[in-house]
């Protein structure tokens, strides 16, 4: 941090638990954050809004927010409004404790756990219209998980009043959504994405994979083995040809199952019939494991 005081130590409480922490704050409410950025006069502020249960990939998202920006702010907070399913809500993984320490070791400056009230203090019904972006892939299969995106990272930035979000591309139909609604909602901050961090074994770094059963979690770097065997073929097949080769591939292991594969324009996400048709391609996929739903992408032109 270059423009704030560091803290030398302090704890805060939490409803649930105790955090701890000599270089970083750690704050609940949305007007204690607001105060601490208020003092700070920084000029460029970097945020990473996370929903916790931190990985390599939430880091590299932080550890570049730190090179480029002056303070580092993160938030953890599972967003109910984007979770279309209850029960992946209710066994979304929460590690707030070990979040805290990998945030404050990466260097953030500041970290908002907030609860729901304070982030919905009334129900949000906003309802956003982002065109053909959000209906397909994670859109169509998901419903109102977009929604729900856009409602939480729109309220976000409200707050932090970010120069710079920093996005994983792990999740890259959500870059196009929040892209869309940044320039719908006219704000200022810049929007970056990062490349996918994944494990040695290739499978994308996820909270959920903490989720996964042995033999499922044994069994999905297939998925990104087959992506990447996709990315050869793209010379000798068609779009429509390699998603149904990608999904026979990926379904040869009996453990996964694919719930979308698409070949789609990066900008717009819709399916590409020619490789011609877009400039960049990217190939996204969904896959079911078990009780588990998976995602991940790969560039394909
Ligand atoms: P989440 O906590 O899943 O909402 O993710 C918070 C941010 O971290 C999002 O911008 C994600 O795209 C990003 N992220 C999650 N996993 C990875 C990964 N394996 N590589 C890069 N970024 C990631």
């Amino acid at each position: 941090m270059k423009s704030c005081h560091r803290f030398n130590y302090f704890i805060i409480f939490a409803p649930t638990s105790v955090y701890t922490q000599k270089n970083m704050k750690a704050v609940s409410t949305v007007k204690a954050l607001r105060e601490e950025l208020a003092a700070c006069q920084a000029k460029k502020i970097g945020f990473v809004p996370t929903m916790g249960a931190l990985h390599e990939g939430h880091i590299s998202l932080v550890t570049r927010a730190r090179k480029e920006c002056d303070v580092v702010v993160a938030s953890v907070f599972v967003n109910p409004t984007q979770f279309n399913d209850k029960n992946d809500l209710k066994n979304y993984p929460r590690t707030p404790e070990a979040d805290a320490e990998m945030l404050e070791a990466a260097g953030v400056d500041f970290v908002l756990f907030p609860s729901v009230e304070e982030i919905y203090p009334e129900p949000d019904t906003r309802q956003f219209d982002f065109g053909q972006i959000d209906k397909v892939m994670e859109g169509a299969t998901r419903p109102g998980h977009f929604n729900g995106v856009a409602q939480v990272v729109s309220r976000l930035f409200a707050i932090v009043e970010p120069t710079c979000a920093y996005f994983g591309e792990k999740d890259f139909q959500q870059i196009a959504v929040i892209r869309a609604m940044v320039k719908q909602l006219g704000l200022k901050v810049e929007i970056i994405d990062c490349p996918i961090v994944r494990d040695t074994d290739g499978l994308a770094r996820s909270s959920r994979n903490l989720l996964l059963t042995p033999a499922h979690r044994a069994a999905a770097p297939h998925i990104y083995e087959v992506l990447s065997a996709a990315q050869a073929k793209v010379g000798e097949m068609s779009p429509a040809e390699l998603t149904a080769w990608v999904t026979a591939e990926v379904e040869k292991n009996e453990l996964l199952k694919v719930i979308y594969f698409a070949a789609v324009d990066a900008l717009s996400m819709q399916t590409i019939e020619k490789w011609s048709d877009a400039e960049r391609v990217q190939g996204c996929i969904a896959v079911q494991a078990g009780e588990i739903r998976l995602i991940d992408n790969i560039k394909l032109k």
